[in-house]
């Protein structure tokens, strides 16, 4: 009886062992899902890193970024002469400096008094201008008797500034009336920089906090609407234009209309500058003006003209003022000529003052004109 119940606990514990024994290969197949485990995990902050299209945000803030270049905020016009300084100073600078060498002889005799005055005249300072800064030139040098170095560039800083207009009222009218827009014609001959100076002006108004309409009136030229529209849509200004050769009167008109409605600050209108006939432009720009005055006064006529034509410019002038009352001068190119002193001819020859100076092709390259900043440039200061 002990060898049955023996029997049957072996029995039992065999049986238990074979059990445990099959058991266990089973639990070995288990870790493969542990293991697997892992990567369940490490797939985890995958999903966590993916899963922040919280870092996608940025991207909906992104957006305007990437619409931003169709609308850029330029610089607003203050102390831009001063920062582009550089530019007059490489043109003029030879007129300036070789004053005041003439200047700083120990004796100045006729013969460097009329060095003195050939320098003026190359500068295209123009002969009646010239002959006053030499006589006044003269004067100074006799009172100073010996001179020391700062007391010549004082006194020929003096002298330039006294012929430059230092009182001059340059402001130019832009600002809107209580219920229109300031309303600014450019004139000028092609090639002078007329619609690159809309542009740029356009710019510096924007820079300025200013909203501003462009009128593409010169619809002699297709190339001209097309540049006038390309400055616009880079700082979101509206251009009005018309079918190539139609009336410039009926666009400028047109434009000055859409301003009023938009309620902008400043209508700029380009206009058309052939000059084949006086009577033609006369013809032209008059009309041009008569018509837009039929809503408002025209604010400013500002007369576009490149400075690196020398004399020819304040012929251009002339006609010009014949024909419309020009209020303001815009000097271009002055980055490219040694004749800087054509801001004082002009000025002298039309009696109105040069408001705006190019000094460069770069769309912010137009600046306000500051009698001291320009003869300070050209003295190398
Ligand atoms: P428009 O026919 O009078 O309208 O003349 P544009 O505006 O088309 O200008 C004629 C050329 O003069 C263009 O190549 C301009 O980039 C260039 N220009 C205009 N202003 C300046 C300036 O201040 N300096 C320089 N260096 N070039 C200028």
């Amino acid at each position: 009886m002990e060898f049955v119940v023996l029997g049957i606990v072996l029995a039992v514990v065999f049986v238990a062992a074979l059990v445990t024994l099959l058991r266990t290969p089973t639990r070995r197949e288990l870790p493969p899902p542990v293991e697997a485990a892992p990567p369940a995990v490490a797939e985890t902050p995958a999903v966590a890193v993916e899963a922040p299209p919280v870092v996608e945000a940025p991207a909906v803030l992104d957006a305007p970024a990437v619409a931003a270049p169709a609308t850029e905020r330029p610089p607003p016009s203050a102390g831009r002469l001063v920062r582009l300084r550089s530019r007059l100073a490489r043109s003029q600078g030879t007129f300036g400096r070789g004053l005041l060498a003439l200047l700083s002889r120990d004796t100045i005799d006729e013969d460097t008094w009329e060095e003195v005055e050939d320098t003026l005249l190359t500068a295209d300072v123009g002969v009646a201008a010239t002959r006053q800064l030499v006589d006044n030139l003269r004067t100074q040098v006799k009172v100073l008797g010996a001179r020391t170095p700062d007391q010549v560039r004082t006194m020929l800083r003096d002298q330039l500034l006294v012929a430059v207009g230092p009182d001059l009222d340059r402001t130019l009218h832009t600002m809107p009336g209580p219920d229109r827009p300031a309303v600014v014609l450019m004139v000028g001959v092609n090639g002078t920089g007329k619609t690159t100076t809309c542009g740029k002006l356009a710019r510096a108004l924007v820079g300025d906090g200013r909203t501003v309409l462009l009128g593409a009136a010169d619809t002699f030229r297709a190339a001209a609407a097309d540049q006038l529209q390309t400055w616009g849509e880079r700082v979101g200004a509206e251009v009005v234009r018309g079918p190539e050769e139609s009336d410039p009167a009926s666009v400028a008109f047109d434009a000055v209309r859409r301003g009023t409605e938009a309620d902008v600050d400043t209508v700029l209108i380009d206009t058309a500058g052939r000059l084949h006939t006086k009577q033609g432009l006369m013809d032209e720009l008059g009309k041009v003006k008569r018509v837009v005055e039929r809503q408002g006064p025209v604010d400013e006529v500002l007369l576009v003209l490149d400075a690196t034509t020398g004399q020819n410019g304040v012929v251009q002038a002339r006609v010009f003022a014949e024909v419309v009352d020009v209020t303001g001068i815009v000097l271009t190119k002055l980055d490219g000529t040694a004749k800087g002193g054509i801001v004082i001819a002009v000025q002298r020859e039309l009696g109105v003052p040069v408001k705006l100076v190019g000094l460069g092709e770069g769309p912010d390259d137009l600046a306000p004109f500051e009698p001291e900043a320009f003869v300070d440039a050209i003295l190398g200061d």
